[in-house]
């Protein structure tokens, strides 16, 4: 990827001493910086830039460099240069064959990228109810997050300008030099004046202390859709913590659970309810009302001779999602009287007459319960 020779890169004669370097290496930093350049490209350019930089500022290296040829060199170095945008993965270590060099330049950091960082995301659990879950809802909650400083629009600095930081001059990374029988080894970590920043500012922010940051609490206003389930979660775009100056706002997530009803048990797209009837009512059938959760009442039509268990749909009465809707199925429960008057017992044992099984007294229902048992 090596764009070409490191001078040309830096725009330096070969004869040029380490001042020189310097002066061109920062002055090429702060227009490509990807902080303040957005064209394309900018950050490749800007990642070549400190790579020629940590070359030939290094004597060891732009001996090695002058005497190989720029071919040569950065091949040997292959893969140390590779992936995009300064985004190394950490842990590489690329030996300079022969040389026994080794070095990553925005590797130090682990998963950390050249320039300013986005801020990190957040997430939030909220509790809602199933009948706000089915019909979707607004919803007004409280996020704590940090927001730029209002002091200093996020710049950390009183007068809104920023220095180079002079320990790492500007790249937001050391070099730290440890020799090793093999040769030099090399090692670049996030500078920690500046913590990688590469800038610090011209006048420290009283409110903020530097960092550019404040911790508010704000109402936030969220809508949640229609048909959402426990385990979801919804993407508030920007709500997360500040980044860097110059960079994105990480993103708030918020994981929804919805509270268990008393009536009402969701599975899939449906809604479940249960319905109690007599004995009279499953043997002839019947007209019952039904309370939706939206709390409208319905109708429903129990044929006669209904089992125990039976589920009934009510179509379209479910969780509404995407313009679907699930149905709500009605299960029924036939419930056994515990106590009779004495016309109805005398109703029942004539019942139990006719369908020839002995009765009377306490054996009524030890008869029917006998019988009836092995059905579920
Ligand atoms: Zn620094
Ligand atoms: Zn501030």
């Amino acid at each position: 990827m090596s764009a070409g020779d490191y001078y040309d890169t830096l725009g330096v004669p070969r004869s040029a001493d380490d001042k020189e370097i310097k002066k061109a290496y920062r002055n090429l930093a702060r227009k490509y910086h990807p902080d303040v350049c957005k064209d394309p490209g900018a950050e490749e350019k800007f990642k070549e830039i400190n790579e020629a930089y940590s070359v030939l500022t290094d004597d060891q290296k732009k001996a090695q460099y002058d005497n190989m040829g720029h071919e040569t060199f950065t091949n040997a170095s292959k893969g140390s240069y590779s992936g995009a945008g300064g985004q190394s993965n950490g842990d590489f270590h690329t030996d300079f064959s022969g040389f026994g060099d080794i070095f990553d330049f925005f590797g130090g950091g682990g998963q950390r990228r050249a320039g300013p960082q986005p801020g990190a995301d957040l997430l939030m659990r909220i509790q809602i109810r199933l009948e706000d879950a089915v019909a979707g809802m607004d919803r007004e909650i409280e996020v704590m997050h940090s927001e730029p400083c209002a002091s200093c629009s996020g710049s950390g600095s009183e007068t809104k300008r920023m220095n180079v930081c002079p320990r790492c001059g500007g790249s937001g990374q050391m070099r730290q030099a440890t020799n090793s029988p093999f040769g030099q080894f090399v090692r670049m970590s996030t500078c920690t004046q500046c913590g990688g920043k590469g800038k610090i500012p011209e006048k420290t922010c009283k409110e903020c202390h530097g960092s550019g940051h404040t911790r508010v609490k704000r109402k936030v206003s969220v809508h949640i859709p229609a048909g959402i389930d426990s385990g979801m979660r919804l993407r508030m775009e920007g709500y997360g913590e500040a980044g860097d100056y110059g960079a994105a706002n990480g993103n708030l997530f918020l994981e929804v659970h919805v509270q268990p009803h008393n009536r009402f048990v969701r599975s899939g797209d449906n809604l479940e309810t249960f319905i109690e009837i007599s004995p009279a009512q499953a043997i002839l059938g019947t007209t019952t009302e039904i309370e939706t959760i939206d709390k409208r009442h319905i109708d429903l039509k129990i044929p006669a001779g209904i089992q125990f268990g039976t589920a009934l749909k009510l179509g379209g009465e479910g969780v509404k999602r995407r313009g679907k809707h699930g149905d709500l199925l009605v299960r029924v429960k036939i419930v056994t009287p515990k106590s009779l008057s004495g016309e109805q017992k005398e109703l029942y044992q004539k019942i139990a007459e006719l369908e020839g099984s002995p009765s009377g007294g306490s054996g009524f229902f030890s008869g029917i319960m006998g019988k009836k048992k092995p059905k579920k």
